[in-house]
């Protein structure tokens, strides 16, 4: 499939884009926010989290492994996971003891690839990248289910 990458000049566009994400999301749903440091991944969950309408500030979750942010009504929950520092067993999810059925959230994975796959064979890669100007630049690689969701006609414009 033919990649479609979209530009982002400003964070308030990664978060304006991540909200049009959040607003397709449903409940099962997989999404993994690729890119190194400074990227924009934080920048895009809280997007994803204000469209979903979740409740709860986004903040990185470095610190705390996994943050659940409960579900508006109506709406599901977010789960914001940083798998940096789950390390290379997500199977560790299950045990967190995050108070809610990760069946019914949609988990969005920041530092998930080569990793959160395992969870599931429908996915969407948000691969986010940064230019030399600071614009940065978001393509959508989607996995499984997600090639007939068609994010990028979508998102687009
Ligand atoms: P990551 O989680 O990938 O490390 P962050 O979301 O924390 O990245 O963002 C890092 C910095 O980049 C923040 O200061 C954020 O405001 C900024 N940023 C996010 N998106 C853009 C953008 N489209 N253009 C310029 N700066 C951005
Ligand atoms: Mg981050």
């Amino acid at each position: 499939m033919a990649q479609v990458s979209f530009e982002l000049p400003s964070p308030e566009d990664t978060v304006q884009f991540g909200r049009s994400l959040g607003r397709l999301l449903r409940a099962g749903d997989l999404v993994l926010l690729a890119g190194p440091l400074g990227a924009g991944k934080t920048t895009m969950a809280r997007g994803i989290a204000e469209g979903m309408g979740v409740s709860g500030r986004v903040s990185s979750p470095t610190f705390v492994l996994a943050r659940v942010h409960p579900a508006g009504d109506p709406g599901v929950p977010l789960v914001h996971v940083d798998a940096y520092r789950l390390g290379d067993d997500l199977s560790q999810l299950d045990d967190l003891d995050l108070d809610t059925d990760l069946e019914e959230a949609a988990i969005v994975v920041e530092w998930g690839e080569g990793l959160a796959e395992r969870l599931s064979e429908d996915y969407l890669v948000v691969r986010l990248g940064r230019r030399p100007d600071d614009v940065r630049v978001v393509s959508l690689e989607p996995h499984g289910d997600w090639t007939e969701r068609a994010p990028q006609a979508r998102l687009a414009g």
